[in-house]
């Protein structure tokens, strides 16, 4: 993931990860088989899958609807929390988890919603 030279991030609060791009994100998206595995260990039993595939059918505004169903501190829990969901992510089993933590960012950034 791209973020903000250290440079640019003295003068400025803008956010140091740049995130995904929309196809970025409807790439990514795809990866996700929808096993809910990780559900179980967010805190905030956040519907993950439920998220992932509104993104992936390019809904981002039902997606961040889903997000702030069951949290609605998601604006500081996407960036503070240390998402355990991609540490038991099914899809990380054969590569890299699946990135929920930038999909979920994309939608908090799309619509700028901050802390
Ligand atoms: S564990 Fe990974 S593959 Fe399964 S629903 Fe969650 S993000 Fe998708």
């Amino acid at each position: 993931m791209e973020v903000l030279s250290s440079e640019n991030r003295v003068k400025s609060f803008v956010e140091m990860v740049k995130g995904y791009s929309r196809e970025q994100a409807l790439k990514e998206a795809q990866r996700c088989v929808e096993c809910g595995i990780c559900v179980a260990t967010c805190p905030a039993h956040m519907d993950i899958p439920n998220y992932i595939r509104a993104i992936r059918e390019n809904d981002l505004e039902e997606a961040l609807r889903i997000l702030y169903e069951t949290n609605p501190l998601s604006a500081t829990c996407g960036r503070l929390c240390t998402h355990r969901c991609e540490e038991v992510c099914a899809i990380g089993k054969i590569g890299e988890p699946v990135a929920i933590r930038w999909l979920k960012g994309i939608l908090l950034t799309r619509y700028r919603i901050r802390i």
